[in-house]
């Protein structure tokens, strides 16, 4: 930040904002930095420093970024966590991550009504031991539960600091922040990024997939939460001076065009989303687009799932006029910033394929045994060289580290994405999406294992299997197939509200956004001989269609005992 404050950028506006409600604010570098100044200091005077973890469980505010970058001047290591997570994902976070303050704020706009965040989890901190201070920031005023010596209000935390606060050198290796994210087996990773080679790469990316310049009014509507937030909606677009706009709320409130309305306003020229949003534009209809001119546009992205070709040609055509290129960006909470992308204008695009690494990227589609595949023969990707942001290890767990992303391809030194692909006649790369049991629901990653975790701490619940199904919308819909225990099963259990009562029960242990679409009772799940559950036939039986398809029934898996002895262990 501090290299635009001795540059024309000084009075440029850094962060154009808009709140829910209508509210808005705007930031220029100066004053951008002096809030953060102010928020490092204070963040000082509660005794934080180099090495220490804050939590970060705020919404789209500008605060969130100041918090982000006063941690980052003082050494400070950022967990930050989604704020649509539960009390109890967020104490899981903070619990592993040893955080020692946290930053929220009352609650933000969401749908027109104030939603709690403080509120919502205050009742859980007491249960994290390292935590000493908790940091509220006033944005709705709501009523907000604060504890007495531990609970802070941000206002009285930050009034009368100092707005200097020198920004500390470190090694390029210190760690910047962590991010959790979903893995196939256990609990969520917290993926750990240091500070040289991920800002190299971000600024690196952020300045050429975006072509970004000095005019630009550039808006990416990943929440904070996710990494796209932390590459390119603070670290990327701030480092490389740009002028971002960040939008509190829901996109179609008060009415489906807001965002269009909001391009126009602020003349956005680079628009950066997510294919899941682009499909529910496209089924909301043109009219809502087209109310606006949409002409200040010049580029637009893609990011977090494949995009399917009809929505690709959508967004080119009714958002983007026919004029405006799109870049398809493949990467990686564990990645980044963008690997596989095409830089605008350089690279031809083919609907549907993110085209080719970037520059220094060794991306490949190999065979199980890492032979190349052949032209668009179905591989795994992976990428044989390190590459300045990868991730620096799993927070506390080495070994998952090496487990996880390293043991399939051990010999080869290779990282392992845990993604399927293919590489087309030209080179181009085609993402076929996850081949482990990790989901993508709405560009949104999810671990089956987490929800089958979540479902059998149920107190009716024997046993669970989570699979996904193809899903126009968002991607995946998720199913769990859950056999009840004896003493509930054995009477005429009322199966419908058992549903509704074990997908509130998901919404509540880990965040809406892993609540099953469709909970299966069945008396028990199938398994191989081992005692494993067969999930690869589940997940086929949900995509063709061969189950009872009525869900307020048991599931007859009778059937699928033939296949027990044909299926490997
Ligand atoms: P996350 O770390 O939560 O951002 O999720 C990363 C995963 O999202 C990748 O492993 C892919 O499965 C998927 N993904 C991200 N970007 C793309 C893209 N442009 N095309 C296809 N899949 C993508």
């Amino acid at each position: 930040m501090d290299i635009h404050l001795s540059t024309c950028r000084k009075n440029k506006a850094a962060i154009l904002w808009e709140g829910e409600p209508g509210d808005t604010r705007t930031l220029t570098y100066q004053q951008l930095s002096v809030e953060v100044n102010r928020l490092a200091n204070a963040l000082k005077s509660l005794g934080v420093k180099k090495g220490d973890v804050v939590g970060i469980y705020m919404g789209m505010v500008p605060e969130t970024l100041q918090a982000m970058l006063a941690c980052s001047r003082i050494g400070a290591t950022h967990n930050v966590v989604f704020g649509g997570f539960s009390a109890e994902a967020l104490r899981d976070r903070l619990l592993d991550s040893k955080a020692k303050i946290l930053l929220t704020q009352d609650g933000a706009y969401r749908k027109g009504t104030a939603s709690a965040l403080k509120g919502a989890v205050h009742g859980i901190l007491d249960q994290v031991p390292s935590l000493q201070n908790v940091v509220v920031l006033k944005r709705t005023g709501q009523e907000t539960p604060m504890k007495e010596v531990r609970d802070l209000w941000w206002h009285d935390l930050i009034s009368g600091r100092s707005t200097e606060c020198k920004a500390e050198g470190f090694d390029s290796e210190h760690p910047l922040f962590i991010l959790y994210t979903s893995g196939s087996t256990g609990k969520p990773k917290g993926i750990l990024h240091t500070t040289g080679g991920y800002l190299t790469q971000a600024r690196f990316t952020t300045r050429h997939v975006f072509d970004l310049k000095d005019e630009d009014v550039y808006f990416c509507t990943a929440d904070v939460g996710w990494i796209t937030g932390h590459s390119y909606l603070a670290y990327g677009p701030l480092m490389n001076g740009a002028t971002l706009l960040m939008y509190e709320g829901v996109p179609t409130y008060p009415a489906p065009d807001r965002l269009w309305s909001m391009i126009d306003r602020h003349q956005v020229t680079i628009f950066y989303t997510a294919p899941t949003a682009i499909r529910s534009f496209m089924r909301l209809g043109d009219e809502f687009p087209n109310r606006h001119r949409l002409s200040s546009l010049r580029l637009l992205g893609t990011v977090g799932e494949p995009i399917n070709p009809e929505a690709w040609m959508w967004y080119q055509r009714v958002i983007g006029k026919k004029r405006c290129p799109i870049v398809d960006t493949w990467w990686q909470t564990e990645t980044g910033a963008i690997m596989i992308s095409p830089m605008p204008g350089a690279i031809a695009t083919k609907p549907g394929s993110a085209t080719l690494p970037l520059p220094g990227i060794l991306a490949d589609v190999v065979t199980k045994e890492g032979k190349p595949c052949k032209a668009n023969e179905g591989g795994l990707l992976v990428v044989k060289h390190p590459w300045p942001s990868m991730l620096r290890t799993v927070f506390g767990d080495p070994e998952r580290y090496t487990k996880t992303y390293f043991s399939d391809f051990k010999k080869q030194k290779w990282y392992f994405t845990g993604d399927g692909a293919r590489k087309d006649k030209d080179g181009y790369f085609w993402i076929m999406g996850r081949v482990d049991d990790v989901v993508n629901v709405s560009g949104h990653r999810l671990g089956t294992a987490e929800i089958e975790s979540a479902l059998v701490s149920h107190p009716k619940v024997a046993e669970s299997a989570v699979v996904a199904r193809p899903d126009d919308l968002k991607g995946s819909a998720l199913i769990a197939f859950v056999s009840l225990k004896s003493q509930v099963s054995s009477g005429t259990p009322d199966l419908p509200s058992i549903q509704e009562e074990l997908k509130a029960w998901v919404s509540k242990e880990i965040g809406p956004i892993a609540r099953p679409d469709e909970i299966r009772f069945a008396d028990a799940l199938p398994k191989t001989r081992s005692g494993k559950i067969m999930r690869r036939l589940l997940r086929e039986m949900v995509t063709t269609g061969k189950t009872s398809g009525d869900t307020s029934t048991l599931e007859d898996f009778s059937v699928l005992e033939k296949l027990r002895s044909s299926e490997e262990d």
